[in-house]
């Protein structure tokens, strides 16, 4: 009889796909004390509790995989189901974007955010958790692109799209905007577990997710699906406009929530015409970044100027900060690497968060 191979097996193995990620089984490190003896190949697979439901099928298609190239192979799998990993455990930390009201440039500030976090080094994913008003697959120039759907063990799954090496997904590369405007609650909460759950999501180190503005039905299922590492405040610095975005924000502090906030940018903060430069106009007013930052005792990560190249690239799928010969960039990056210390201050001094359990 022919001698087992351990490559051949482990080879075999890689053409098993993990049920959440589509990953091949060995790349997601989940086939632990692997030994083969004689025709006995052993090992450990070893399972998120999310993943429970796959065991059988997994096991399945484990042995499948080794005996087609050994029929005569003896398959001993040992199955442990992790219960201290959740959901979207192959992602670091999961960052939430937020702001009070519309308009006050959260989407530009998650993109340009994520993109900066990319340029640092980090393997960074976007979620448009905007389902109202989608406007990320424009900042990022793939508005005409559909993600294809895989079947993994039965099941549909999305894998995200790429796009200025982010992973991304958003409903607007799924459905008309027309349509996503006409969605409601529970078909919100739906969609949002589906962009949790469903997607191929690749390892991250940061999955940055861009809210609607305000609080509502996305904020709340977020929550109750995932373990969110902090989050990111976007406001004007208009400060009587000041209690929408402190109600945002309290959401993250209320007690059974607990998402510490990792910093405030506070956005068209003022107007500098080219021909008159040291003259600030503060169309929107001053101060709200600053006070708001004290409030929650966080860090002013950065205040972003009005500048006509933010909102033109934008429209053309080239977020600002890849232009690296813009001023504004700067202020983008910077924003970035301030993020990246408050990320690791948090890290450092706070347990991680709790997703937050629905009590029936
Ligand atoms: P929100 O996500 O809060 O609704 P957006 O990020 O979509 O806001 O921004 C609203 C509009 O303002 C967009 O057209 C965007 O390009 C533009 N914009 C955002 N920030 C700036 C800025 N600092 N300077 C110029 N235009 C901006």
């Amino acid at each position: 009889m022919e001698n087992l191979d351990n490559n051949r097996i482990v080879n075999a193995l890689r053409t098993v796909q993990d049920p959440e990620t589509g990953q091949d089984l060995i790349k997601t490190g989940k086939i632990k004390d692997f030994k083969v003896e004689g025709n006995n190949v052993f090992f450990t697979l070893s399972l998120k509790s999310s993943e429970a439901s796959y065991k059988s099928d997994l096991t399945f298609a484990c042995i499948q995989a080794i005996q087609a190239i050994y029929p005569e192979a003896d398959v001993n799998i040992h199955s442990v189901t992790d219960e201290g990993s959740g959901v979207l455990s192959q992602i670091k930390h999961v960052i939430a974007v937020a702001s009070g009201k519309g308009g006050v440039g959260k989407s530009t500030v998650s993109v340009n955010l994520a993109l900066g976090l990319k340029k640092k080094g980090l393997k960074v994913g976007l979620m448009d958790a905007d389902l109202y008003g989608p406007s990320i697959p424009t900042m990022l120039g793939v508005q005409d692109t559909r993600p294809t759907v895989k079947k993994i063990f039965g099941k549909n799954k999305i894998e995200p799209l790429s796009a200025h090496g982010l992973s991304f997904i958003s409903i607007g590369n799924i459905v008309d905007p027309e349509q996503a405007v006409v969605l409601r609650g529970p078909r919100l909460g739906g969609i949002i577990k589906q962009f949790v759950q469903e997607v191929l999501w690749p390892d991250l180190d940061v999955l940055v997710i861009d809210l609607p503005p305000g609080t509502g039905d996305i904020q709340l299922t977020l929550v109750q699906t995932l373990s969110i590492t902090g989050a990111v405040i976007v406001t004007t610095p208009q400060k009587v406009s000041m209690i929408d975005v402190v109600k945002a924000a309290n959401m993250f502090a209320l007690e059974n929530i607990n998402v510490p906030i990792l910093g405030v940018v506070e956005n068209m903060s003022w107007f500098e015409p080219k021909e008159m430069p040291g003259q600030k106009y503060h169309l929107f007013g001053k101060g709200a970044g600053k006070a708001l930052a004290e409030k929650y005792k966080t860090r002013l990560l950065g205040q972003i100027p009005i500048v006509q190249s933010v909102q033109e690239n934008a429209d053309i799928g080239q977020p600002q900060v890849l232009d690296e010969s813009a001023e504004i960039s700067g202020t983008f990056m910077k924003i970035a690497d301030n993020f990246i210390e408050q990320l690791n201050k948090r890290i450092s001094e706070l347990p991680p968060t709790q997703r937050v359990e629905i009590k029936t």
